[in-house]
């Protein structure tokens, strides 16, 4: 059954600037918007991908394409096809399954299932690259959060919404104020969010409160809201003390 889906014996002379032309048409409407990036023509993955272009759809034993890069380019030390896959293309390494198959990329095989569409996941990963744990300065957070106020959204160099006369910075926040301003304790914030909250919350990172830092919230309530965080804290504290 799988015999059907594998090529050997590959010919070689196939019009190269007919499949690169189509390679990069379907590249340009379906893969190119998803931020896969096209490699270097000439370049050694250039070649991979062209020779498993023009065999889409069939698992190719990794020799041949081997052979076919070193036709074109001299190239030195193991030819790490599966990478393609990381970049963003829709190939298939060993273990692989096919797609609507029960079948299973054999060993020391690789396939171009489409250009379609990119390699599930790759925009998960895409996405995760952008996450706050790789921030390592303000500026990448800035970047990270679209240069806006994590709490309100008021955007850097535009016009403050709370006041228009005003043009927006953006401040380092604390997501706790209890703990230093590193950077993992950090959310850009606009003046007046960062005035606002004064220090009394503590936020989340997406610069929503999730708590608060102080008791002045609490000394704001009214009496009887007030008399009711009495009464709760005084019975955890009476359990507690049981
Ligand atoms: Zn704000």
């Amino acid at each position: 059954m799988i015999n059907k889906y594998i090529k050997n014996n590959l010919n070689m002379d196939f019009d190269q600037a007919e499949t690169y032309l189509n390679l990069k048409k379907e590249y340009d409407m379906y893969l190119k918007p998803a931020g896969v990036k096209f490699p270097k023509i000439g370049s050694a993955k250039y070649y991979w991908l062209l020779i498993l272009y023009e065999y889409k759809g069939f698992f190719i034993p990794k020799e041949e394409i081997a052979i076919f890069t070193k036709k074109h380019k001299k190239v030195s030390g193991d030819q790490q096809v599966r990478h393609l896959a990381a970049d963003g293309w829709y190939s298939l390494n060993k273990n692989e399954r096919l797609p609507n198959t029960n079948l299973i990329t054999p060993r020391g095989h690789h396939m171009l299932f489409t250009v379609e569409m990119t390699k599930p996941n790759y925009l998960r990963t895409q996405n995760r690259r952008l996450t706050r744990i790789h921030c390592s300065n303000f500026e990448e957070l800035k970047e990270l959060h679209n240069h806006s106020c994590a709490t309100c959204g008021n955007k850097e160099g535009e016009p403050d919404r709370n006041n228009i006369t005003k043009m927006v910075t953006l401040q380092q926040g604390h997501k706790d104020p209890r703990l230093d301003l590193t950077i993992d304790n950090c959310i850009p914030q606009c003046d007046y969010c960062n005035q606002t909250y004064k220090g009394d919350y503590i936020f989340n990172d997406e610069g929503r409160i999730v708590g608060i830092a102080t008791l002045n919230t609490v000394m704001k309530a009214d009496a009887d809201l007030k008399k009711e965080i009495y009464n709760y804290l005084l019975g955890e504290y009476l359990q507690k003390e049981d």
